[in-house]
């Protein structure tokens, strides 16, 4: 173990008993969902013990109640991300949130055409071959209906994309740079503040996937000058079944609310609807209270750590992952090469042996990882593989859990007689 590695973050496994009830186990697949704190779960039962109501609707002490926990924790969250609580609109995940943006700048190109915000045909939206389907196929189903062209950054053999990479790709007529801001394959950090700045000057919007950035780094949405971010509550120690669209103010009140119903308006007529200002333009429907109110927590206990420690922490991890990689033969490291800055997401191709295998293999020895595209087909097709198995961590992991990753990855090849 590194001597600047924070130790006391590892001490907060005791707050997750998940990772109690399994202790020969390496939880080393935070990217696709982390592991819930003691707090998040108790701030979800007293609340529903206690103050459980619908909220927003009726006049009684218990809505009010609700009401109140709800919206601290739209507050809370907004506060995280550098945003006002009104720029933040409850979803169901960042999948959820994505399309929000793409159904409704689709309404705004297919029935409001007057709208600002419409896209024409010819017009084009901007991504990057490195994208999560959840931030690919919404922008592919948009350009379907609208007529606009999806273009894209390719990767490099590495599978990481660059900043002139997506200005080539850029025209006068790009509306729209959708970008992660650190890719779950390759944990490559984005230049997010340089792609804000080219979208500026050619007036397109950006949404940034924040799923794997708001969980692990610092972020300040506001500061950073994009227009849309989408992120998950499971990633960030909270619930499933709730996560966060953040839009700018004066955006999210031009774009048409795609789903409709309750909680959403201010008149209705037999023929007619008028929608409520963000965010409860977006919020149809009955809302998901309590796992705002355990979102809430998570970000309390977040912040009771810190962003810039945990942020710390998982860059050292991160080390620790590419060294344990980089030596052994026949393990290919996908994404920015050791040394280079990148987050706690460590993805490699076995020679010789399939990603399942691997899985499999690293999973009898106690070390749980993902195997698969990880919802990137194209970026594995770029990089000539089908799938590939990755390594993630969070603030809980410790040294000792990448050392048990390197140590039974060096010895896969020689399992399955792939070292011959
Ligand atoms: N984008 C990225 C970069 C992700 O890692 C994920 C989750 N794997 C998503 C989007 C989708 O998140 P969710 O499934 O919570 O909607």
């Amino acid at each position: 173990p590194r001597d600047d590695l924070d130790l006391a973050l590892t001490q907060s496994r005791r707050d997750f008993a998940s990772i109690g009830h399994h202790p020969g186990r390496a939880y080393l697949d935070s990217a696709a969902t982390a592991q819930r704190p003691a707090q998040v779960l108790d701030a979800e039962r007293a609340f529903v013990e206690r103050d459980y109501a619908a909220v927003h609707r009726g006049a009684s002490e218990a809505v009010g109640a609700a009401t109140e926990a709800f919206e601290t924790a739209r507050h809370k969250v907004a506060g995280f991300v550098g945003a006002a609580a009104d720029e933040i609109v409850w979803t169901e995940n960042a999948t959820d949130a994505i399309n929000v943006v793409a159904l409704g700048l689709s309404d705004a190109s297919t029935i409001a055409v007057d709208s600002a915000l419409a896209l024409r045909p010819g017009d084009e939206i901007l991504v990057t071959e490195a994208e999560h389907h959840a931030n690919l196929l919404p922008w592919q189903k948009l350009a379907a209906r609208t007529g606009a062209v999806l273009r894209w950054a390719p990767v490099g053999p590495d599978g990481t994309w660059s900043i002139d990479g997506l200005r080539d790709a850029a025209s006068d007529r790009t509306r729209l740079i959708a970008f992660a801001h650190v890719s779950n394959v390759t944990g490559l950090i984005a230049p997010v503040a340089d792609v804000a700045e080219l979208a500026r000057s050619l007036g397109a919007m950006t949404l940034l996937d924040a799923c794997q950035s708001v969980p692990h780094l610092p972020v300040d949405l506001g500061a950073l000058g994009v227009d849309f971010a989408a992120f998950s509550g499971h990633k960030m120690l909270g619930p499933t079944g709730i996560g966060a669209l953040y839009g700018r103010a004066e955006l999210l009140n031009a774009l048409p609310p795609a789903r409709t119903g309750g909680s959403t308006i201010t008149t209705v007529t037999m023929t007619d609807a008028e929608f409520l200002p963000a965010p409860q333009r977006f919020e149809a429907g009955t809302q998901p209270v309590s796992q705002a109110v355990g979102l809430g927590a998570a970000v309390d206990y977040l912040d009771g750590w810190g962003m810039d420690r945990i942020h710390a922490h998982e860059t050292e991890l991160a080390g620790l992952l590419t060294e344990a990689v980089a030596g052994i033969p026949g393990v290919r490291l996908i994404g920015p090469p050791p040394g280079a800055p990148r987050a706690a997401i460590v993805s490699v191709d076995v020679e010789g042996v399939h990603a399942h295998d691997v899985g499999q293999f690293l999973d009898s020895r106690g070390v749980s990882v993902r195997v698969g595209h990880h919802c990137a087909q194209p970026l594995h097709r770029a990089l000539g593989i089908s799938a590939s198995t990755r390594a993630s961590a969070y603030l809980y992991t410790t040294p000792g859990e990448v050392d048990r990753f390197g140590a039974a990855l060096a010895e896969v090849r020689a399992f399955f007689g792939a070292d011959r």
